[in-house]
């Protein structure tokens, strides 16, 4: 019964170091977010022990009878957050829930529609050496070259050419509302099924601040890590009763073998909050960051070093900073803001000139930052940091500047502290 500093002292001293990375850094990935403490104790609990192959009242194991609580209550809050029909909460990962409603909506060699992921897509949409990309025969738009949007005409257009039996809405770096009335009509006029998937902008779905996919889609997927702010996981949602008996089947025994139970009871916890009025709060701060963000950045200062905003500005939580007239690449500019205190991850933008390891573009997020507190002032003052660092020339960030911006970086996490009450022993 050792604690873990006690059994694995290697182990504990690196989770305590990255509880004061997280605590001590500026966390601006668009896909990360930090999850409740309350829901990190579920997710470390004894249910990480049970076996539950199936599902709640039908499972392959005994003694399920607390898991099935749990995992009912999960799948109902969901609905409930989302105001669908149907949920399955087991899938393990975003990447799993996709391969779930894809095997439950069509066969392999079947053809799929989905956003390139050069343009913005995930991996799951299509990528060549993904699952997806091997088992179904892939047709990809793109976004226009006028205006960096999705052209639903264009999507149509493709539609019409390709005659795909799913269509893929959704994406992971793209900063504008998607038209999922016009992608349901457009699958509706093919004969294909529309999966939305939601993953990065769920949490703003559920406060009613995004519109919802859910009364367009087939079938909805997301992760439960993003926006949604839980824990790492996934979810499918839909309002057809026999594609959710497909759905489940695609799953368990289709994709996964046993659930996580330990991880659906934090999902439960997560689904709790994000219905509570302080998580409508936290989505709010998350929009208005990022607007804020594009706002900063769109100022001749900024734009006169070379630093664009893709699409001139955001509808969502997130920022494209393209730096195709800037002779600071994407691998730079994410090394430069790593050295002050600023995590972001480099990021293609579309047709990029640069090469994928390199990149030409920043995808620059604000949910774990309004998860920490950031309010306005806050968001000003970081989009400041970020502007003064990428502005400066090429090469190593003069001493003087480097040191005052960390400072500031300092100064704004010491003012929105992260997980407070959360002390490692690790290193005693
Ligand atoms: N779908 C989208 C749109 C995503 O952005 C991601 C993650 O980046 C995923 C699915 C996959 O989620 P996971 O990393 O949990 O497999």
């Amino acid at each position: 019964d050792a604690s873990l500093a006690q059994a694995d002292p290697e182990v504990a001293e690196y989770v305590d170091r990255e509880l004061r990375r997280q605590q001590e850094t500026l966390e601006m990935i668009a896909s990360e977010n930090f999850a409740s403490v309350a829901a990190m104790q579920a997710q470390g609990s004894v249910l990480t022990n049970k076996y539950a192959e199936g599902y709640p009242g039908r499972r392959y194991y005994g003694g399920c009878e607390n898991v099935d609580v749990i995992e009912q209550l999960a799948i109902d809050r969901i609905k409930g957050l989302f105001g669908a029909e149907f949920a399955n909460v087991q899938p393990h990962s975003g990447a799993q829930a996709n391969a779930a409603a894809m095997q439950a909506l069509i066969k392999p060699g079947d053809t799929i529609l989905g956003l390139s992921l050069a343009h913005g897509g995930h991996l799951t949409h299509g990528m060549r050496i993904n699952y997806s990309g091997l088992l179904y025969d892939v047709a990809a738009y793109e976004v226009s070259k006028e205006d960096y949007r999705i052209d639903m005409d264009e999507v149509s257009r493709m539609a019409r050419q390709h005659q795909p039996k799913l269509i893929i809405a959704g994406w992971s770096a793209y900063p504008r509302h998607l038209d999922f009335a016009r992608f349901r009509e457009i699958a509706d006029e093919v004969g294909a099924y529309l999966m939305v998937d939601m993953a990065h902008f769920a949490g703003l779905v559920a406060t009613g601040l995004h519109p919802s996919p859910v009364p367009h889609a087939h079938v909805v997927t997301s992760t439960t890590h993003k926006t949604l702010g839980g824990p790492r996981g996934g979810i499918i949602l839909s309002n057809d009763a026999a594609i959710a008996k497909k759905i489940n089947s695609a799953v368990f025994p289709g994709q996964q073998g046993g659930p996580l139970e330990h991880v659906i009871a934090a999902k439960a916890v997560a689904f709790k909050m994000a219905g509570d009025p302080a998580f409508v709060d936290r989505a709010e701060r998350t929009l208005l960051g990022a607007r804020l963000l594009a706002e900063r950045w769109v100022q001749a200062d900024v734009a006169d070093a070379g630093i664009k905003v893709l699409t001139g500005g955001t509808d969502v939580h997130l920022v494209l900073v393209d730096l195709r007239d800037s002779e600071l690449d994407g691998k730079a500019a994410e090394d430069r803001l790593h050295s002050v205190g600023i995590t972001v991850n480099r990021n293609a933008v579309p047709f990029d000139p640069r090469p994928p390891m390199v990149t030409s573009g920043l995808r620059i997020g604000t949910p774990a930052l309004a998860t920490r507190g950031f309010d306005a002032r806050d968001f000003v003052e970081v989009a400041d940091i970020i502007a003064e660092a990428l502005k400066a020339p090429v090469g190593e960030l003069d001493p003087a500047l480097a040191a005052s911006l960390r400072d500031r970086v300092a100064a704004l996490a010491a003012r929105n502290p992260l997980y407070p009450h959360l002390v490692s022993g690790a290193v005693d």
